[in-house]
């Protein structure tokens, strides 16, 4: 691939082989669990075995999302097991692992029921105090440092330059959850950290119809870790799906791109509007996170969030629109609002929601959530 190739280029050809006459455009899944081994020993000449520690439609996935990141790509079934497999895979029994306090809630209970009990010490940081704790020495003797940069859902940044360079001094590795910026919003690996983690269920393959998640490292020894971890616990993909995360990362920066605008020009309509407290949307200038994420980022993505009065309010603006879905997750074709309180795990307000911007028509979603606003009296 052409590294001087713009977003949309690269989201297309990002993995691809040269060529060939007669070739189909995108290879088709190929569904197998064990492969053919003839008179060969196992994997012999790279020849495909079996499906759990490889299969041809994991590489080309794999292939291509790890170009968009800079490294080397190993595909999970979700986001949570590609997190599991780069903690697990560098930790082990005894080690602390710094954690944000404000991250992905999934992230926060696996610190606190599965990593705490094998052993594994858990320091949680917010992510706007992750910096400083790291130049206060904070990380010292910890094994690694998992940061989620915008974190989600509260869009706080950190810089990610900042922290590695402190986490490599005290000798600890450095990953980053990108899962909010996606590899075209952000490039961890570029900026030093060891690790970029994403959930690939969110805005990489964008429709709400596949769990994925991915790992992308540039250290071979490191490269090995993870495989061997995931290889052993069993969370590849199978074939269907990183074939659909594949068709579906084609079109990420059209996605993109069209979430970005809609996200603006909600924001302009909620920006002071007497019924919004809290309006978070790093690009936003004023926002806590502008002048970080402007520098960081390399572009802006779809995801607000803010406050409502309550979550009577919150039922009241979801009941009066008919473009918002309520629904968690975010990233996808469809614009949704999600009341986080409901969810457990988040500190919160009742009213504090997490908007997504689909890629319908701005003019739609900004006159249907402006109706929807007008319910709130
Ligand atoms: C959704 C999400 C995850 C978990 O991904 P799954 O694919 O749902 O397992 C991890 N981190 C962040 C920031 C997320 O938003």
């Amino acid at each position: 691939m052409d590294a001087e190739w713009g977003d949309g280029t690269r989201a297309v050809r990002a993995g691809e082989d040269p060529a060939v006459p007669g070739a189909p455009l995108r290879p088709s899944p190929v569904f197998a669990a064990p492969f053919h081994l003839g008179d060969q020993p196992p994997r012999a000449n790279g020849a495909d075995a079996y499906g759990r520690t490889e299969h041809p439609t994991l590489r080309v996935f794999e292939d291509a999302v790890g170009e968009l990141d800079g490294g080397r790509c190993l595909s999970f079934a979700t986001g949570m097991a590609a997190l599991t497999a780069a903690v697990l895979a560098c930790a082990r029994s005894g080690d602390r692992v710094v954690l944000p306090s404000d991250g992905y809630y999934t992230t926060r209970l696996l610190a606190a029921e599965e990593l705490d009990r094998f052993g594994i010490e858990v320091q949680y940081a917010a992510t706007p105090d992750i910096e400083r704790v790291a130049a206060d020495g904070g990380l010292a003797g910890a094994r690694m440092v998992l940061l989620e940069t915008p974190s989600n859902p509260q869009l706080d940044v950190c810089d990610i330059a900042a922290v590695a360079g402190a986490a490599h001094a005290a000798g600890a590795l450095v990953a980053v959850d990108n899962t909010t910026a996606t590899p075209l919003g952000q490039r961890p690996l570029a900026l030093g950290a060891d690790l970029t983690v994403g959930s690939d269920t969110k805005a990489l393959t964008g429709h709400s119809d596949v769990l994925l998640g991915h790992v992308t490292v540039t250290d071979d020894e490191l490269y090995a870790r993870v495989k061997g971890f995931r290889d052993r616990t069993g969370s590849t993909p199978g074939a269907f799906e990183a074939w659909l995360g594949h068709r579906s990362m084609s079109t990420v920066d059209l996605r993109l791109a069209r979430q970005a605008a809609n996200a603006a020009a909600v924001v302009e309509l909620l920006d002071g509007h007497p019924a919004v407290t809290g309006l978070r949307w790093p690009w936003r200038p004023g926002d806590p996170s502008f002048a970080l994420a402007s520098r960081q980022m390399l572009r802006p993505n779809g995801v607000v969030s803010l406050e409502l009065a309550d979550e009577a309010a919150v039922t009241r603006l979801l009941s009066a629109s008919r473009l918002w879905a309520a629904a968690t997750s975010f990233g996808g074709v469809h614009s949704t609002i999600d009341r986080r309180a409901q969810w457990g795990g988040d500190a919160v307000a009742p009213g504090f929601v997490r908007l997504s911007c689909g890629i319908e028509d701005t003019a739609d979603l900004v006159a249907d959530l402006s109706r929807a606003l007008d319910a709130l009296g």
